[in-house]
């Protein structure tokens, strides 16, 4: 690691938060999730789970990459107590999981799971309120003050009785959440969350998973968007039902290596050839990030002359987009002037811009070609009809 003073720093008092959260503080000392040889096949021919093993600490937020079709959803499902593995192990708090009947994973389902689906999965003939005493009901006692303020939690409390079918989106997946949480579970799993939102709505559930993981919760979450990988303490990519690659880097890292592709991006626009004597290491960063650039697959040369990959070139060609449809946005639209104020903006908006916010600017400014000072702005999928 680069430099992980910081970023443990923080994990470690989350993790002690976590002691807040009921059933997160195991006594053994040992991790949350443990997860062993965990394998899943489908009849003879689909494996969809080749052997996965991994461990999750109380307290942390990992997030599940990887293309359509790689075991995602079922290794979460099988985490979250909805299906059973072929072979292996997965113990959380303490419990082997995979030795359960039917009816004891129900039974631990409900005590320590809450689960956020891509689909919401509300039920449509009953409200909010009845959605997320319903989930009590399957694990004790329902407390309709509790189910109140948890809906008050997530910003629905004037929207209690209402049925899911006159809910946005965004507000029934908050209506999930609420439901997730109402048990007070020791893990939460989110199954591409956002995966049928729009960008404000994106914005206003992922501020929830924020608050929740800086308040102790333990977060297993599926997602494609890179900038909803960045906020988790670390990614997992599957491949083929196998962990390809673990990537945890903080999010200081994370904006160094944005930093040097842009550097190196904007000399060959210039046609300087780059090489690592003129890289600037702003905000902390230094030359150490560049041979764990070149091992991470973004440059194919470290030094003296510096090379980005294919992958290193569409992350630069990204940053640099958000950068400068950023600088525009605020040039015309806020008539900012002052060259000084205009970057330092773009330079925090261009590591924060989702995909989506990133195509609603580039659309709303219909397409620029360039940034304000002239440069071009590398286009996006939105923009195919561009002239
Ligand atoms: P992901 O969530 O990463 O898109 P999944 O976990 O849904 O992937 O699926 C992994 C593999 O298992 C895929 O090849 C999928 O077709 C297969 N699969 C998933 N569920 C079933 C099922 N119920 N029956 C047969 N094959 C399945
Ligand atoms: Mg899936």
């Amino acid at each position: 690691m680069l430099d992980s003073t910081s970023s443990s720093q923080a994990k470690e008092s989350r993790t002690r938060a976590a002691g807040g959260v009921k059933g997160n503080g195991s006594s053994s000392g040992s991790s949350l999730i443990e997860v062993a040889g965990l394998r899943k096949e489908y009849g003879p021919s689909v494996v969809a789970l080749d052997g996965i093993s991994l461990r999750v600490e109380a307290g942390e937020w990992v997030a599940v990459m990887g293309p359509s079709g790689s075991g995602k959803t079922t290794l979460l499902n099988i985490l979250g107590c909805l299906d059973s593995p072929t072979a292996g192990q997965a113990v959380i708090a303490g419990t082997d999981v995979s030795r359960l009947s039917h009816s004891e994973r129900t039974r631990f389902r409900a005590e320590q799971v809450g689960f956020v689906f891509q689909q919401f999965h509300l039920i449509p003939y009953l409200s909010a309120l009845e959605n997320v005493l319903m989930a009590q009901f399957f694990h004790s006692m329902t407390d309709e003050g509790q189910a109140r303020q948890a809906l008050e939690r997530v910003g629905l409390g004037n929207r209690l009785q209402h049925l899911p079918s006159e809910l946005s989106g965004g507000e029934q997946q908050r209506v999930a959440i609420a439901r997730a949480l109402i048990n007070e579970p020791s893990l939460l799993l989110a199954d591409e969350p956002t995966g049928n939102l729009d960008a404000a709505n994106e914005e206003i559930v992922m501020r929830l998973f924020r608050e929740l993981h800086a308040e102790g919760h333990t977060i297993v979450m599926v997602t494609h968007d890179p900038v909803i990988g960045r906020m988790a303490d670390r990614k997992i990519v599957l491949e083929h039902g196998r962990i390809a690659q673990t990537v945890s880097f903080s999010f200081e890292e994370e904006t160094a290596f944005d930093e040097v592709l842009e550097q190196i991006w904007v000399m060959e626009e210039n046609r300087t050839p780059p090489t690592f004597e003129q890289i600037r290491f702003n905000n902390g960063g230094n030359g150490k990030v560049l041979p764990v650039m070149k091992q991470i697959g973004l440059l194919r040369s470290d030094r003296p002359a510096l090379e980005m990959t294919e992958v290193g070139r569409a992350r630069a060609a990204s940053i640099i987009r958000r950068h400068r449809l950023a600088e525009r946005l605020f040039a015309e639209t806020f008539h900012m002037t002052d060259d000084e104020q205009l970057e330092s903006n773009a330079c925090t908006f261009e590591h924060i811009l989702s995909p989506e916010v990133t195509e609603r600017i580039c659309a709303f400014l219909d397409h620029p070609a360039t940034c304000p000072h002239g440069s071009p702005i590398p286009p996006g999928v939105c923009c195919a009809a561009r002239p």
